[in-house]
């Protein structure tokens, strides 16, 4: 294997960074707020920049400079990108522990570096540095990741690097730390693309996250309603025809209910919209309390709901009508009235339409017979 320049390694490596720190500090400012720690994503690449700009530099630039605040540039890039994925993930960015590791760590380094210049021990120190890191943010990942494949793939290279590091450390130990990192060597060669793959793949892994995120939310504001996360209508008619769909192949069918709530229009006018609004809320909650859990509710327009019952006949559909009836008459302050029209499958000739307007007629007639009941079309 041919020992790659170190010097046009770190240079390329420092190119990956200004260019996912400009595609990150884009998503920043794009993306929807709600989508936190994209900030710590795009300052980690560019404290990475900064820091292999003083690397490149060594020589020409004092040992403070080049040395000790190259090594913790990158270390406060890592620990950036940690505290990123951190809130990304919905958990305080607790940076208490790391400011006292930074400072530790730059005592430590500026003392290997000037007190007792020791070029293998300090490759050493700043090599388990890096390697408590990843692995704080390994275990966070794991614990509260999920299981996607951005985050895979971000624990995966966390992994290698880690795999990498424990190698250097090896190599270190057993005497071959080399006398200057800019040294073309076997070990050198593998350490520093190691770095710059990393560097790179920890960038896109939080593209990756951020934009798994947005489409995850998008989806949601797609499929449901804002005001009672019930299904909007259609979302829930989709659900309806894969479920008649379903049926024809395997014979049995569903229920379906129309539920109106009963003179809403004298809540809102008696009590205010606001309160018309609450009154939705509850309705909407208590209905998915008394539903199995292949039930779905959906709201159809305005104070009009649906609810599929997947596999239900008409008895098993007006036992749960009865329990959403029960389920708003318990003296609380939101609860209401409402009519519900109930309609089943019939078979294998079935269209949703034609359940849709026996549902719609049940329902036109619980009204007409009087509210508060539930009839079946
Ligand atoms: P009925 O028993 O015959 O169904 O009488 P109703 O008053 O419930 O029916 P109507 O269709 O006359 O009125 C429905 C009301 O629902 C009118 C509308 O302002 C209200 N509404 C629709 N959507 C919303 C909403 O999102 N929030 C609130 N607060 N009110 C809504
Ligand atoms: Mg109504
Ligand atoms: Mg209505």
């Amino acid at each position: 294997m041919t020992n790659l320049d170190p010097r046009s390694m770190i240079a390329l490596a420092g190119f990956m960074s200004a260019v996912m720190a400009m595609v990150l500090l884009f998503m920043r400012r794009h993306y929807p707020p709600s989508i936190r720690g994209v900030g710590g994503w795009a300052a980690a690449p560019l404290l990475w920049l900064l820091s292999t700009m003083l690397f490149g530099a060594r020589g020409a630039i004092p040992d403070w400079l080049g040395l000790v605040l190259a090594n913790q540039l990158l270390v406060l890039g890592s620990v950036t990108y940690y505290m990123g994925t951190r809130q990304f993930m919905g958990q305080p960015a607790t940076w208490r522990t790391w400011n006292w590791v930074m400072a530790g760590t730059t005592v430590v380094f500026a003392w290997l570096t000037y007190g007792w210049p020791n070029y293998a021990v300090r490759v050493g120190f700043f090599t388990v540095v890096m390697g408590v890191l990843y692995a704080a943010q390994l275990r966070f990942m794991l614990r509260h990741g999920g299981r996607n494949f951005p985050v895979r793939l971000v624990e995966v290279m966390l992994g290698l690097h880690m795999l990498v590091l424990g190698v250097r450390l090896a190599s270190i130990l057993a005497g071959h730390a080399g006398n200057d990192l800019m040294e073309p060597s076997l070990f050198q060669t593998l350490y520093i693309g190691a770095y710059a793959l990393t560097v790179l793949m920890l960038s896109i892994g939080a593209v990756l996250m951020a934009t798994d995120r947005l489409r995850t939310e998008l989806e949601h504001l797609a499929t449901y309603d804002s005001l009672t996360q019930a299904l909007n209508r259609r979302a829930l008619l989709q659900r309806c025809e894969d479920e008649l769909e379903r049926a024809q192949r395997y014979g049995n069918g569903p229920s379906i209910m129309m539920v109106d709530l009963d003179n809403f229009k004298a809540v809102n006018d008696t009590r205010g919209h606001q309160h018309g609004d609450a009154v939705l809320l509850h309705f909407a909650e208590r209905t998915r309390q008394v539903l199995r859990r292949a039930d779905r509710l959906g709201r159809y327009g305005g104070e009009e709901f649906m609810v599929l019952l997947p596999g239900a006949d008409a008895q098993a559909a007006l036992g749960v009508a009865q329990r959403i009836h029960a389920t708003l008459a318990t003296g609380h302050p939101l609860d209401c009235e409402v009519s519900i029209g109930l309609t089943s499958w019939t078979g294998p000739q079935e269209t949703l339409d034609a359940m849709l307007s026996r549902a719609d007629a049940a329902l036109y007639r619980a009204k007409e017979e009087g509210r508060n009941r539930t009839v079946v079309g």
